[in-house]
């Protein structure tokens, strides 16, 4: 498999926020979000070659039973059931963060799948060149619906702004069986400032729709680094 980055942090992001984790992050991605913060997976991927065995030695030398298989987008990720599989027979924890642009239905504990909204079109990148392929691709309902029916899972969705709710709304009216308190709102960022000022009225955003407000706790530690 190509392999961006295997390292050793804690989980930033989601219901499991907080919690130490290794993370596997496969390079390769079929999206351009226009904010991406990880480019090495997506607009210039980059990555060497692992086996799942030599993947899961490398996991062995961590402390922790919670392993986030990420990317890039990994479930376009050559060898993905293989490497679930091997997680899932070694015991550990599975995460998947995805786009829910594909599904494979691959061992997991914990879909977490992130719909990319309109704020992610990147008009503003490459000339623009990427725009329509990754407009036409980044909503896939039923794709999402099969994660929700699948798996345990959370909806994390990133909003540049307040008036982004109603796409988030429409894209909930579309689904069935949604449970709400599986619905969060992250801010758009990749700095301490950006995540502060957007931080301020998606609180009051979560606290009127009742959605749970998730933090990207890795920025806030760390800043926007590699390993982290
Ligand atoms: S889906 Fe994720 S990895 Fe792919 S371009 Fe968007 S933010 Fe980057």
């Amino acid at each position: 498999m190509k392999i961006a980055e295997l390292f050793f942090s804690i989980q930033g992001e989601g219901r499991l926020l907080g919690v130490p984790s290794a993370f596997v992050r496969t390079t390769g991605c079929p999206l351009r979000c226009v904010w991406c913060d990880s480019d090495y997976t997506s607009w210039h991927p980059q990555g060497q070659t692992m086996t799942v065995g030599q993947i899961l030695s490398r996991l062995a030398e961590f402390p922790t039973r919670y392993v986030v298989v990420t990317g890039g987008e990994p479930l376009i990720a050559a060898g993905i059931e293989e490497l679930c599989a091997g997680l899932r027979a070694h015991g550990y924890h599975i995460t998947i963060e995805t786009a829910g642009v594909v599904f494979k239905d691959v061992a997991c504990d914990l879909a977490s799948v992130s719909p990319k909204l309109s704020n992610s079109i990147p008009f503003a990148r490459e000339g623009g060149r990427w725009a329509q392929r990754h407009d036409q691709l980044r909503l896939q309902l039923e794709v999402i619906q099969a994660f929700i029916d699948h798996s345990d899972y959370q909806l994390k969705f990133v909003l540049s702004r307040a008036e982004d709710i109603a796409e988030v709304q429409a894209i909930l009216g579309s689904l069935r069986g949604v449970d709400p308190a599986k619905v969060l709102l992250m801010p758009q960022g990749t700095h301490r400032e950006e995540l502060d000022q957007r931080g301020a009225w998606l609180v009051e955003l979560c606290k009127q729709q009742g959605f749970r407000y998730c933090p990207r706790l890795h920025i806030e530690l760390f800043g926007n680094r590699r390993g982290t």
